[in-house]
């Protein structure tokens, strides 16, 4: 069977990072995860991505019991159930953490921290902590859904950048040291070049990595991005997966269709996705979220004008026709064969298919898609046997238009 064997490094590493948070010494930011973490990192701070807390969350099927909790105050079942389920969490005062890692909960933070260049929930979600934890917190609010990254938004962002500093520097009684921010940024910038390229291997048919490995080795460019640790892993993983390559080894031994994934994964059905595309020898080869943590932009040169660029450039902050433009460029580039939408119930910012894309690629490819409705975090939103049903389908379909071609 295939195995990817940087995974037990992977391990080791995700396993420090959160045992780390033991250390009450430390002091701790919480960010969003396309949120400035460089700069947070600049002045000392451990940080922690309460996002990744909701995949956890959803991954270990706890998130159904902490969405309720949060209803109970008011909050929608419709809203982001990242954010419905931490705060449940909180609420409930248990977490996935005790079991993996003996922690009772998120470390105490010094200071919050959140960019609304992917939803206004972050500001709502992480404005809540702030009450509740008595912590200052500071949003960054960048231009939304744009054609293009301009001048005058990457100044506008870039000296809202720069507003954060006193404040940073109060919580972390650290001065600020351009020097340390620019070593953090081009820490970020080789590990995020590499996860490009680790991404890029799937390019090959077979390829080493599928999108449901990705979910799991995105670890460390989200939680650690900014650290030699996230560099390292990120050499060590891609070295490997090219030496896949070379050697003709892919997780399918044959492919027999190539899917691009768009939205965010459904966290608690990672593995039966999984199993069931390999077991219909279909490779999930690229996917929306697991770019988005590539910042082509970084430059320690201009610390602050290129972070601006690169959160602000993202994916999700596009507008239709930028990001109509960005899919077509993936699907060309990884020799996709057909395009699953995931709708996800809660996040309208990462599902792509609510105004007409996979109508307009349709017609301008000519490439089969399929929408499926789930959810993050939150499975009363998804049907599994709806979803096998209509994905085994849509298989059976890209294959035997293949067969005529
Ligand atoms: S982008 Fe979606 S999943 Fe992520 S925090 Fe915002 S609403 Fe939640």
């Amino acid at each position: 069977m295939y195995k990817i064997e940087s995974a037990v490094k992977l391990k080791e590493i995700m396993g420090n990072y959160f045992l780390g948070m033991k250390d009450t010494t430390k002091k701790y930011a919480w960010c969003t995860s396309v949120g400035p973490a460089e700069l947070l990192r600049s002045f000392g701070f451990e940080v922690h991505f309460p996002e990744n807390h909701g995949a956890l969350l959803g991954t270990t099927r706890t998130a159904g019991d902490m969405i309720p909790e949060t209803a109970k105050f008011g909050y929608s079942n419709d809203i982001c159930s990242y954010l419905t389920a931490d705060i449940g969490s909180y609420l409930k005062k248990e977490t996935p953490l005790t079991k993996h890692y003996g922690l009772n909960g998120p470390p105490k933070p010094s200071i919050i921290v959140y960019n609304t260049n992917q939803c206004r929930e972050v500001q709502d979600w992480f404005t809540y902590f702030g009450k509740e934890l008595d912590c200052p917190v500071v949003g960054i609010c960048p231009p939304r859904h744009l054609d293009e990254v301009t001048k005058d938004e990457i100044a506008d962002v870039a000296a809202q950048f720069k507003s954060m500093i006193p404040i940073c520097e109060q919580a972390s009684g650290q001065k600020f040291d351009i020097d340390k921010f620019r070593e953090t940024l081009r820490l970020s910038k080789e590990a995020t070049a590499l996860w490009k390229q680790v991404l890029m291997t799937a390019r090959v048919s077979p390829s080493p990595i599928s999108f449901f490995d990705a979910t799991i080795h995105m670890g460390p460019i989200v939680v650690l991005r900014g650290t030699q640790i996230a560099k390292d892993y990120y050499t060590l993983l891609l070295e490997e997966l090219r030496g896949n390559v070379k050697k003709g080894i892919g997780f399918l031994e044959e492919e027999k269709c190539r899917i691009y994934w768009d939205g965010m994964p459904i966290w608690g059905k990672l593995r039966s996705l999984s199993e069931l595309f390999i077991q219909n020898n279909a490779a999930i080869v690229a996917s929306t979220y697991c770019n988005s943590w590539i910042f082509d932009a970084f430059d320690e040169k201009e610390p602050f004008e290129s972070s601006a660029k690169a959160y602000t450039e993202i994916f999700i902050n596009r507008s239709e026709h930028a990001k109509e433009k960005i899919l077509a460029g993936l699907i060309r580039d990884f020799s996709i064969d057909g395009v699953i939408f995931h709708d996800a119930k809660t996040c309208s910012n990462n599902s792509n298919s609510r105004f007409g894309m996979p109508q307009r690629l349709r017609e301008s490819l000519g490439i089969p898609t399929l929408i499926i409705e789930g959810d993050l975090c939150d499975l009363r939103f998804y049907s599994e046997g709806q979803s096998i049903t209509k994905i085994e389908t849509f298989i059976e379909q890209i294959e035997s238009a293949k067969v005529f071609l």
